[in-house]
């Protein structure tokens, strides 16, 4: 895999990770070449590139972090490239408890289902199995999804690490825009079948990763809808909205919040932050669920996307992540770590809460499970 940027002559650690971003870059100029006519090799060039990325963001930090076993780590044999780097497991870890940088889990679940994929493709490539995504279609859709959370990743919050490189982000972000066209086209070749879907009663909402009015509803819960998209042929979930709105502390105009493309008031265009957002909110939304007691806590840390500050507020009858924007999770104590969370019920509590789970994990294995 991506050893191209090795080279043989000793480097600085500014060049190593210079080289490192470019090769990074390089890697999604080829993902995009291939996009036509060798779909798996885009695939798996574009998985080449997040992972890369992952392990600039971590050499940032310090250069021993790339290596698959830092205490072994050596800046000679470093420099002229002769290491076992980290793959993306080890490198989201590592980002998490050593840089204490989360990752969103929907943005970790996206890199490891293309991980997944990209496996598929390398280790077997003679079986059947890679070739049912293996279409333009399928490629250019889950491109577009990885490319979303890369995307925000290097251009918002590891903004300041690689600010040299925002304009050909922006370069590489206009050509993967540019693949619309192919999913507007297929979205109208397959029209027909959508609206048959439509006239047998199944309801068709927007598809949240090809943005497609395609996504035909299998099961409605209070918190959502289970969809199958028909374009893209990804299963999800969309969560039901709300339109409950906040006022801007700086013009003092009332804007619907609850939207994760919100960055800044509509009216005013002051920037609104996550932490802006969870203070507001926090002055808003002074109670809990049903359950709730006067005195207890009432704004739920989210396993979901773990934001170091507790972020789910009680919104319009459902818990609400103003961090994530998932909804409808239960919040609870844990009855663990006492810690006021949400999260699957039962994992909860006969296991542990996103917090606590690593020391649940320890104990377990000192027990002999
Ligand atoms: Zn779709
Ligand atoms: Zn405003
Ligand atoms: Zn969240
Ligand atoms: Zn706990």
């Amino acid at each position: 895999m991506g050893r191209k940027f090795i080279s043989q002559k000793k480097q600085t650690k500014e060049e190593l990770f210079d080289s490192l971003v470019k090769n990074a870059i390089d890697f999604l100029d080829s993902s995009l070449d291939d996009l036509e006519k060798r779909p798996k090799n885009s695939i798996v060039d574009f998985y080449t590139s997040i992972e890369l990325f992952l392990k600039a963001r971590l050499m940032d930090e310090h250069w021993t972090l790339i290596l698959s076993k830092p205490e072994t780590a050596n800046i000679d044999s470093f420099r002229v490239g002769d290491f076992h780097s980290v793959f993306l497991e080890d490198a989201i870890k590592r980002l998490k408890s050593i840089v204490s940088e989360h990752l969103d889990q929907t943005t970790i679940d996206n890199f490891k289902a293309l991980g997944e994929h990209r496996n598929q493709i390398v280790h077997f490539a003679h079986s059947d199995y890679a070739d049912l995504s293996a279409t333009k279609a399928g490629v250019v859709v889950e491109q577009w999804a990885s490319w979303h959370h890369l995307h925000t990743l290097l251009t918002e919050k590891w903004k300041d690490v690689f600010k040299l490189y925002q304009e050909e982000f922006k370069r590489i972000h206009r050509r993967m825009m540019g693949q619309k066209d192919f999913i507007l086209a297929r979205y109208k070749e397959l029209k027909p079948k959508i609206e048959i879907e439509e006239k047998s009663g199944k309801k068709v909402i927007d598809c949240q990763h090809c943005g497609m009015l395609a996504a035909v509803v299998k099961e409605e819960h209070k918190w959502g809808s289970d969809y199958s998209c028909i374009v893209c042929g990804v299963s999800d979930t969309a969560v039901v909205s709300t339109r409950e709105s906040i006022e801007c502390p700086n013009c003092h105009k009332d804007f619907e919040f609850f939207n994760k493309n919100l960055d800044a008031c509509p009216h005013c265009e002051i920037a609104i932050t996550t932490e802006k957002l969870i203070d507001l909110c926090e002055a808003k939304y002074t109670e809990g669920d049903d359950w709730w007691e006067e005195g207890q806590p009432h704004i739920a840390g989210c396993h979901r996307c773990q934001y170091e500050r507790p972020s789910v507020f009680f919104i319009d009858g459902l818990w609400s992540c103003v961090s994530c924007f998932d909804r409808g999770w239960q919040a609870i104590s844990c009855p663990h770590c006492d810690e006021f969370v949400t999260g699957d019920m039962e994992t909860i509590k006969y296991f542990a809460c996103y917090k606590c789970e690593d020391e649940a994990r320890e104990r377990f294995k000192a027990d002999g499970f």
